[in-house]
C-alpha cells in the first residue's frame, strides 16, 4: 500500500488524482489532501478518502474548513499555509507527492519534498521553471524520484530509453531530438487582429483538453508551450536546440523522441490527464487509469506544423530565456501568473499579457539564483515590476 499526498486536491489534476486512487483501493491510500478556497470540495473529497490531513493553504479559511469538517463527521488532523503544505509533503509515511497546486505557490512543498527525498509526481511546472537546476540538483542530492505528469513531459518520458542524467548520455543513447509537441490552443487559426478582444471564457475554452483557468490561458498564449521548453530543458537535461516544438492541433501525439537512426518514438492516448498520472503513481509497473484507449478508426487525420512566434510571441519569451539564464525563466514566470490573473479579471487585453512578460523581463537586473531563498526573492521581486506595469497600462 503507496501513501499518497495530494498538493492541489481540490484542483483539475488533483481531482483526476482522486479518480485514479478511487480505481485501486488495494494500491493507493490518500494520505493528505490540500485546498486553497474549495473548502466545500475538500469536504466532500475528505468524506470519499478519509485523509490523514488536510491543509488549508488559505490561513484565513481555518475555522470554516474546521466547522465543515466537524459538521461532516470527519476526523483529521487540518494544517495550514505554506509550512502544513511542507508538512505533508514530507511526512515520513508519505511515498509520493502528487504536486498540482498551480504556480509559483507550489515551489515550496514541492522542493521540500525533493529534499525528502520523495517520489515526485510532478504536476506544477512553474515550480521546475522557477527553479531549475537547484531543483535538480536537490533530486539528485537527496535520491529522490521525479517523473513529469505534464502530458508531453511523460511521453518523453515514456519514449526514452531510460532516465537521463546529461547531456552526453542522450547523445550516447543516439537521442537526437525532442519534439515537443502542443495544440496551438483555442486561437490558433483565429485572425491575428481579433486576438485584441478575445474574452477569458474564449481563452479557457480550449479545444482538446479540460483544465484548471491558468493552464488555460497558458496554453491560448501558447506561454504553456514555452514553460514546457524550460521544463523539458531541466528535466531531460537537453540544450535548447534539441528541442523542437511542433504544433499538432488533434493532440493525439503527445510528444516524441527522434532518434539518430531516424527512428522517431511518440506516446499517443486520449486527451485525458489520468493516463500520465496513472503512469507515474504506477511506474515502472502499469495500471489501469480509467481511461478508454484511443480508437485509431475514429480518427481522421493527424496534423503537424511549425508554431507562429508573431502569433505566439510568449514562445520566443520562453525560448530566449533558457539561453539568459535563470533569473529570466523566474522572472517570466512571475510576471505571466500576474498577467494572467489580469486577463482573467478583464483589467488588461489577451494580447497584453505577452507585452508585459516582455517588459518585465527587460526590466528586471539579471543576476545569479544560487538558493531557494534567492528564487523567491527574484520572483516577488519580478511580480512588483509586473505589477507597475500593469498599473501603466491600465
Ligand atoms: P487548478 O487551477 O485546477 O488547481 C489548482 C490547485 O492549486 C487547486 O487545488 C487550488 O486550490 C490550489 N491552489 C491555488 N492557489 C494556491 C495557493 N496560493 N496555495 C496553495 N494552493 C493553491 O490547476 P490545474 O489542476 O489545472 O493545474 C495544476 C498544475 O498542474 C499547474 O501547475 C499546471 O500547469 C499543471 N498541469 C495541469 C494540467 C491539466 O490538465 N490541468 C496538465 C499539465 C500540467 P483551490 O481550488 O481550493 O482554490
Ligand atoms: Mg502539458
Amino acid at each position: 500500500m503507496q501513501n499518497i499526498c495530494v498538493l492541489g486536491s481540490t484542483g483539475s489534476i488533483g481531482i483526476s488524482t482522486l479518480d485514479v486512487v478511487k480505481h485501486h483501493p488495494d494500491k493507493y491510500r490518500v494520505f493528505a489532501l490540500s485546498c486553497f478556497s474549495q473548502i466545500d470540495m475538500v469536504v466532500e473529497q475528505a468524506k470519499a478518502v478519509h485523509p490523514q490531513y488536510i491543509v488549508c493553504a488559505d490561513e484565513a479559511q481555518y475555522q470554516t474548513l474546521k466547522s465543515k469538517l466537524n459538521d461532516a463527521g470527519v476526523v483529521t488532523e487540518i494544517l495550514v499555509g505554506e509550512e502544513g503544505l511542507i508538512t505533508i509533503a514530507t511526512l515520513p509515511e508519505v511515498d509520493m507527492v502528487m504536486a498540482a497546486i498551480v504556480g509559483a505557490a507550489g515551489l515550496a512543498p514541492t522542493y521540500a519534498a525533493a529534499k525528502a527525498g520523495k517520489r515526485i509526481l510532478l504536476a506544477n511546472k512553474e515550480s521546475l521553471v522557477m527553479s531549475g537546476s537547484l531543483f535538480m540538483q536537490s533530486v539528485k542530492e537527496n535520491n529522490a524520484l521525479l517523473l513529469p505528469v505534464d502530458s508531453e513531459h511523460n511521453a518523453i518520458f515514456q519514449c526514452l530509453p531510460q532516465a537521463i542524467h546529461s547531456n552526453e548520455q542522450a547523445t550516447q543513447l543516439g537521442i537526437k531530438k525532442l519534439l515537443l509537441t502542443g495544440s496551438g490552443g483555442p486561437f490558433l487559426n483565429t485572425p491575428l487582429a481579433e486576438l485584441e478582444t478575445v474574452t477569458p471564457e474564449q481563452a479557457c475554452n480550449h479545444p482538446n483538453w479540460d483544465m484548471g483557468r491558468k493552464i488555460s490561458v497558458d496554453s491560448a498564449t501558447m506561454m504553456n508551450k514555452g514553460l514546457e521548453f524550460i521544463e523539458a530543458h531541466w528535466l531531460f537535461h537537453m540544450p535548447k536546440d534539441m528541442i523542437q516544438i511542433v504544433v499538432h492541433p488533434q493532440s493525439v501525439i503527445h510528444s516524441m523522441v527522434q532518434y539518430q537512426d531516424g527512428s522517431v518514438l511518440a506516446q499517443m492516448g486520449r486527451s485525458d490527464m489520468r493516463i500520465p498520472i496513472a503512469h507515474v503513481m504506477a511506474y515502472p509497473e502499469r495500471i489501469d487509469s480509467g481511461v478508454e484507449a484511443l480508437d485509431f478508426m475514429q480518427l481522421n487525420e493527424l496534423t503537424f506544423c511549425p508554431p507562429d512566434f508573431q502569433r505566439f510571441p510568449n514562445l520566443e519569451l520562453a525560448i530566449n530565456a533558457v539561453d539568459a539564464g535563470q533569473w529570466a525563466s523566474t522572472a517570466l514566470n512571475a510576471a505571466n501568473e500576474i498577467s494572467v490573473a489580469a486577463f482573467l479579471n478583464r483589467q488588461i487585453r489577451f494580447t497584453d499579457i505577452a507585452r508585459i512578460n516582455a517588459k518585465v523581463v527587460e526590466r528586471i537586473n539579471a543576476c545569479d539564483l544560487n538558493s531557494i531563498e534567492s528564487v523567491i526573492t527574484h520572483d516577488i521581486e519580478s511580480r512588483h515590476i509586473a505589477n507597475q506595469i500593469l498599473r501603466e497600462l491600465t
